[in-house]
């Protein structure tokens, strides 16, 4: 693809990176495996009890999907993407991609 040079991907289970090793190695998705990983939905997750809303994930989020409401941070699931990079922003480490 004309002008990406790297790719990051994010995996979290040992399913993950057997069908991302076959589809980067043969370039053929195992159907199988990949039905079954499509079929798990993802969420952001903020545990908001503990959230001090100091606003720092806010410009982590270069989509725009989260908001600070009445001291507390949260997102517009519809708008965020899974990135995860509001995580690591976070003083709290109240973020997760679960
Ligand atoms: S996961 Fe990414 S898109 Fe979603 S709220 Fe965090 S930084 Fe924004
Ligand atoms: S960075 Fe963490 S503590 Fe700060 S507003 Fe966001 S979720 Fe809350």
């Amino acid at each position: 693809m004309a002008g990406v040079d790297g790719v990051a991907i994010g995996m979290l289970s040992e399913g993950e990176i057997d069908a991302n090793l076959a589809l980067f190695h043969d370039d053929v998705a195992d159907e199988e495996t990949w039905k079954g990983l499509e079929s798990r939905r993802r969420s952001l997750r903020i545990m908001g009890n503990f959230c001090k809303g100091c606003e720092n994930c806010l410009d982590a989020c270069a989509s725009g999907a989260l908001s600070v409401v009445d001291g507390k941070a949260r997102v517009d699931e519809e708008t965020c993407i899974l990135c995860g990079y509001c995580a690591a922003s976070c003083p709290e480490f109240i973020i997760r991609v679960v």
